[in-house]
């Protein structure tokens, strides 16, 4: 099969994690006789450097006519500024917003051979396995009015806005009941009930629709609860639904579960299905959890493990070729079994690896 595939290397480790990424694609290609067609894109910082622009239409327009979206991190010391107009962050927002991605899906879990690379005890962490699906283009990201002003007297004031619409609730949630139908028949829903009034509406909505999936256990839980329940009982999650905020807090808490911030792939959707409601097809945008880490940038030591699996999700989730995505799964594992390790998973006793061979080894052992 022939593949078109737009990659968004952006700033920082981006370039560095998305070549590793390609060269398990060309590993895969030649194992399993697809092609992969790769476009590259220009976003973030280095668009803002070259247009002026973190997300140029080009690149937009790219990522609409494409099968899917790969995404290195962008952002970075030299962009900034507390007052910048222009940043490179919005580049992502703005990729959210224009292809639709409601909903971003992230896989915790943690492998056994680098359980000790976790600062949580190991005991903790012997079944950890859950997603966290969080929702991506509303609350407090996007709501408006979001600004900044002085008031008459000089001094500063700042607004941001949580705000949902019942339909946007709905259809995360929704997704979030179908991924736990598929497993372990678990959703839990954080919100912050007790103060927020967009979480009342989130919980009753959720209530609601979760009279559709009587097999799927809801509970509903605190976010700051539920921010010490994924430390003190990880095991017991299975999938976590939660605003776009909480979403983005709760599952870099939960990278440390699993070692490094590394090793976190992340699937933006606009659906569970390749069409969308009206039958046109989705492009979907896989990503690593992380940033652009401008503090390694450029030495080689990135961890591209969460960009390698975010290729192996969009095997799965975009093309639906789950042997090829499994295989990549399978060699990541391997290899760690094997004690390969890039330096946020090594401990005193390992020996270090670069981004490169990493990258060479799950590569090579496909
Ligand atoms: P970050 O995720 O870039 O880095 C946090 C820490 O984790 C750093 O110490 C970094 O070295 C380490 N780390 C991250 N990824 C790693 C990897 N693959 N291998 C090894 N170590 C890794 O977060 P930050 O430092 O808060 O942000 C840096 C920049 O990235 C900022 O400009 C921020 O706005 C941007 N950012 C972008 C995205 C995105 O593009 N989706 C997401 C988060 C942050």
């Amino acid at each position: 099969m022939n593949y078109t595939v737009t990659v968004l290397p952006g700033d920082g480790i981006g370039p560095e994690v998305i070549g590793e990424t390609i060269k398990v694609f060309e590993s895969i290609s030649s194992r399993y006789g697809h092609q992969f067609n790769f476009r590259t894109g220009v976003i973030g910082g280095a668009a803002i450097d070259q247009f002026g622009t973190a997300l140029p239409d080009d690149t937009l327009q790219m990522c609409k006519d494409t099968d899917a979206v790969l995404f290195g991190a962008v952002g970075g010391p030299k962009w900034d500024h507390v007052n910048a107009a222009v940043r490179p962050e919005q580049g992502i927002l703005a990729i959210r917003k224009g292809l639709g991605l409601y909903a971003n899906v992230r896989p915790v879990k943690v492998y056994p051979a680098i359980i000790n690379s976790s600062p949580i005890k190991p005991e903790l962490l012997q079944n950890v396995d859950m997603i966290i699906l969080r929702e991506l283009t509303g609350g407090l990201y996007f709501g408006k009015p979001k600004k900044r002003w002085k008031t008459p007297t000089g001094k500063r004031r700042g607004v941001d806005t949580l705000k949902y619409t019942e339909e946007e609730v709905e259809r995360i949630v929704r997704m979030g009941f179908e991924m736990a139908r598929a497993r372990r028949k678990r959703l839990t829903s954080t919100d912050k009930f007790n103060v927020l009034e967009s979480s009342r509406m989130w919980r009753e909505v959720t209530t609601e629709v979760a009279t559709d999936y009587p097999d799927v256990e809801l509970e509903h839980i605190l976010a700051d609860n539920l921010a010490m329940q994924i430390i003190q009982d990880p095991e017991r999650f299975d999938v976590i639904v939660a605003e776009n905020t909480f979403g983005d807090i709760i599952s870099d808490e939960a990278s440390v579960l699993c070692g490094s911030l590394g090793m976190l792939p992340s699937a933006s959707l606009s659906g569970l299905t390749s069409t969308s409601t009206s039958g046109s097809p989705t492009v979907s945008l896989y990503e690593p959890i992380h940033g652009s880490a401008p503090d390694i940038a450029g030495k080689g030591i990135a961890n591209p493990i969460g960009t390698i699996l975010s290729g192996a999700m969009l095997l799965r989730y975009s093309f639906g070729l789950h042997e090829e995505a499994n295989a990549i799964e399978a060699s990541v594992e391997g290899v760690l079994a094997e004690g390969y390790r890039t330096a946020d998973i090594a401990s005193v006793e390992d020996t270090v690896v670069s981004t490169r061979e990493i990258g060479d080894v799950i590569a090579g052992s496909l």
